[in-house]
């Protein structure tokens, strides 16, 4: 390998940037020559999908290439991070480990396992949280407890933020590192991360990975389409939404960042509707950390129903699922907006907030099909895919999950399309003029199986 001197290693997670990183910056600030580090582990139960794969290899060239210009070499490693790091500091004389925690239970294990046996070896580690605005370990409701619903979460957490100083993760991007010598290239094409096939190409027309690309979405994004977010951003015809979830996920920008550039807003704007879209776009930035807080606190909920009623065999229809299954995945279950709405995710690797919900109901409640079927097909196809936010919606909407819709509850997929695409243009955008096939189910005779088996197997 060839690294003679000693050096401080940045094992990068999904924080794949240079401003705002406390690893990156603490590395630096060790005075060694630092060394970049990405471990992809293709053997873990949420590997990540095909789109998110494609995603990950965009931003990851991004940030080599940004790294490189401050003089810091990247390398890439695949197998189980244990192993990986073990073996690595058996070939390079490694003084100290950086990294930004994920905030996800799998990961957090790993990382404690991962610890020990560094710092058996006289290796110094240091991890920072930064993942979430504050660490799960940190929010808990008076009586000790996580919480549950949504809205005092957040109640809870924005009120702690306003005494917490960001200025230890708010980090302009470094100038410059101490040089590394005998630096053997290593080529992320070894990460496999890319099919073979190259169906991901039209994914290139659709996002644009980095992290100073979406440094500007951001901005743009909190210059114009901030207003109006509040109402707009349930339309899907439109583009009102922010489009970050890819960035955020991969940590191309900081979820500290962006809280405190809307706090920046909040204090200079006096206009209450604007001050409103502001404060709705950060609910969904509360989300977010509320999906992780969730997870930790219930660490199987990523393939188990928070409610365990629903994981009951009974619970979900099992007649012909595959080809009903492949049908929805298609877009070809005969259902306008669920329809456009799996195409878009299939041609695009992303889908709009409100036909996620439209598209979950629709599979799990009129099909009756076990909501992890559909998490494991947007976990494919998403490339915004996070096991956080994807459990958290999946279970939300199947209505076995913290503060969820309640179960009988469901969705029409028509009034929605209705309400949410008067004119019909994303219905027209994604299914062109193309007759409908015939539809799968009745609606209301599926609407009817669902609240049955609720009956049965929920409220019993
Ligand atoms: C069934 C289902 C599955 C979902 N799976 C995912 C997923 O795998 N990854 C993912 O990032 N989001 C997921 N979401 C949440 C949401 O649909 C997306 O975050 C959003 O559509 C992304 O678009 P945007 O960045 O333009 O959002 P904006 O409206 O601009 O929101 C800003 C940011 O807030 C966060 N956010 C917004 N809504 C939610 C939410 N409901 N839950 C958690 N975080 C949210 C995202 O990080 C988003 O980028 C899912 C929702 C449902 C109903």
């Amino acid at each position: 390998m060839g690294f003679s001197a000693s050096v401080s290693l940045v094992w990068f997670h999904r924080d794949l940037r240079l401003q705002d990183n406390p690893a990156l910056a603490n590395a630096l600030a060790s005075g060694a020559p630092v060394i970049a580090l990405y471990i992809h582990d293709p053997m873990t139960q949420w590997a990540p999908g095909g789109a998110s794969r494609w995603y990950l290899h965009q931003s990851l060239l991004s940030l080599q290439n940004d790294l490189s210009a401050i003089g810091i070499p990247m390398i890439f490693r695949s197998g189980e991070p244990y192993e990986v790091l073990g073996e690595l500091i058996r070939q390079i004389n490694v003084n100290y480990v950086y990294w930004n925690q994920v905030i996800e239970p799998d990961r957090m294990v790993l990382d404690q396992r991962i610890n020990s046996m560094l710092q058996g070896e006289g290796i110094a580690v240091e991890n920072f949280p930064d993942d979430t605005l504050l660490p799960p370990s940190q929010v808990c409701k008076a009586d000790g407890t996580p919480f549950k619903v949504f809205t005092p979460f957040w109640r809870h957490v924005q009120r702690q933020l306003q005494t917490v100083d960001f200025s230890q993760r708010l980090i302009g991007a470094p100038a410059s590192a101490k040089a590394v010598i005998d630096y053997d290239p290593n080529s992320i094409e070894k990460l496999r991360l890319l099919d073979a096939n190259p169906w991901h190409e039209k994914l290139h027309n659709h996002w644009q990975p980095g992290e100073n690309a979406n440094l500007n979405r951001l901005s743009g994004f909190l210059t114009k389409r901030i207003n109006g977010y509040g109402h707009n951003r349930d339309f899907p015809a439109q583009e009102a939404t922010s489009g970050l979830s890819a960035a955020l996920h991969f940590g191309e920008i900081s979820v500290v960042r962006v809280y405190d550039l809307c706090q920046n807003l909040l204090n200079h704007e006096t206009n209450p509707v604007t001050r409103n879209d502001i404060h709705r776009f950060l609910a969904e930035i509360g989300w977010r950390e509320f999906a992780r807080h969730v997870l930790v606190a219930n660490p199987q909920t990523h393939s188990l129903s928070m409610n365990p009623k629903f994981d009951h065999p009974g619970m979900w229809e099992s007649d012909a699922q595959d080809s009903i299954l492949h049908s929805w995945q298609r877009g070809q279950t005969g259902v306008a907006l669920v329809d456009a709405g799996m195409r878009e995710l299939w041609e695009t690797g992303r889908m709009h907030n409100r036909v996620r919900m439209v598209v979950a109901s629709y599979l799990t409640k009129n099909l009756g099909i076990h909501w992890l079927k559909g998490a494991r097909w947007f976990w494919e196809t998403l490339v915004d895919a996070d096991l956080a936010s994807n459990t958290l919606g999946w279970q939300w909407v199947a209505g076995c999950g913290v503060g969820a819709a309640p179960y009988y509850r469901i969705f029409n997929p028509e009034l929605q399309a209705k309400k949410f695409d008067p004119r019909g243009e994303y219905l027209r955008r994604w299914l062109g003029d193309e007759l409908a096939p015939p539809s799968l189910i009745d609606l209301k005779a599926g609407r009817e199986r669902a609240l049955e088996r609720y009956n049965q197997f929920i409220r019993a």
